[in-house]
């Protein structure tokens, strides 16, 4: 029998399911949580094609409808380690283990919280961790970055781009960012640094409003009003369960090419889990179905 176990059920693991199933295999879709990954956790998708505009939790039921559809078998667990078994690989979940001639990671990343009163409940009402997403609902007004490395740089410089007014606040009195982003960042004249500086407290009553930040040389604290705060102090990737068996980038992502293959023979990598630039729900998709076909190639011996 020709089987695949897929581990997450986010846009790149439910594509990579879909197509492994179409293709014949034999197919096991391990989630630990929810069924959409990131996804489900944010209300407006404005950029994933054939929708104008869609809620991520409706997203994730039209994806999980089409992998139910195909015929894959659904495994709720918690992966812990992976570890090779002759020509097989064993998945060691908390509740069971499984065993599978190519396996398909694709457990994503998490964002890192900003940790301060207020970012819970402004979450995806004005606090969001991703500017490629929800930058254009802030076009034409003031917004804050936080963070001061290449991708909140980054970010500063695509907000910059639509935004009327970009803070960018962080911690030191120098950003840790690449010489490339802090160029391109000088070349806007609407991106205002607040350098030494933190944000202590997101500010408002029904929307959003501003943030408190608080200088970290005089201690005085300060609002700055905004209308949306863009969390960049980085991606988490957890891929500690998998170190023993593929190559990981010092950031902890999964080293891995285009056609997601990675140091394993037979394992692939799909998604926001590899090493890559953009991280986004149509990214993921393409990889999960480049995994699914290369799977399918390893396990036909191509
Ligand atoms: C708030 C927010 C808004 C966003 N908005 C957009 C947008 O508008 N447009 C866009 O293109 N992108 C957006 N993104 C980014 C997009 O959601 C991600 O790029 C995409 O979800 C990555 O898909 P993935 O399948 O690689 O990983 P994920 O979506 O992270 O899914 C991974 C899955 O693996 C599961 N998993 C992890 N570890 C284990 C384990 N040990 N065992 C079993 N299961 C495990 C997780 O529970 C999760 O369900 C947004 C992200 C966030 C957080």
């Amino acid at each position: 029998m020709k089987e695949v176990i897929i581990i997450g059920a986010g846009p790149a693991g439910m594509t990579a399911a879909i197509y492994a199933a179409d293709a014949g295999l034999t197919v096991r879709l391990i989630e630990k949580g929810m069924y959409g990954g990131q996804m489900t956790t944010t209300a407006r998708i404005e950029n994933y094609p054939g929708f104008t505009e869609i809620a991520g939790w409706d997203l994730s039921q039209r994806m999980f409808e089409c992998v139910t559809a195909s015929g894959v078998s659904l495994t709720t667990d918690n992966v812990l380690s992976l570890e090779r078994s002759g020509s097989n690989y064993k998945v060691i979940c908390q509740k069971n283990t499984y065993e599978a001639t190519a396996v398909i990671i694709a457990n994503g990343v998490t964002r890192r919280k900003l940790d301060i009163p207020g970012e819970k409940e402004f979450a995806g009402k004005g606090v969001s961790y991703c500017a490629v997403c929800d930058g254009n609902f802030f076009r034409g007004r003031d917004v804050a970055v936080i963070g001061g490395g290449n991708s909140a740089l980054e970010d500063a410089a695509y907000l910059g781009g639509i935004c009327r007014r970009v803070y960018l606040i962080h911690r030191r009195d120098k950003f840790r960012a690449d010489d490339k982003y802090v160029r391109a960042i000088d070349s806007f004249d609407n991106i205002e640094r607040v350098l030494s500086h933190v944000p202590i407290r997101i500010i408002g009553n029904e929307t959003l409003t501003g943030i408190e930040v608080k200088d970290l040389k005089t201690d005085i604290k300060r609002s700055i009003p905004v209308s949306g705060i863009f969390a960049a102090t980085g991606l988490i990737s957890d891929n500690s369960a998998y170190s023993g068996v593929v190559d990981l980038t010092e950031e902890g992502y999964i080293v891995s090419d285009e056609n997601c293959l990675t140091s394993a023979p037979g394992v692939f990598a799909a998604g926001d889990t590899r090493q890559k630039k953009l991280r986004q729900i149509v990214m993921a998709c393409a990889d999960g179905a480049s995994a699914a076909k290369r799977a399918l190639e390893y396990l036909n011996g191509v």
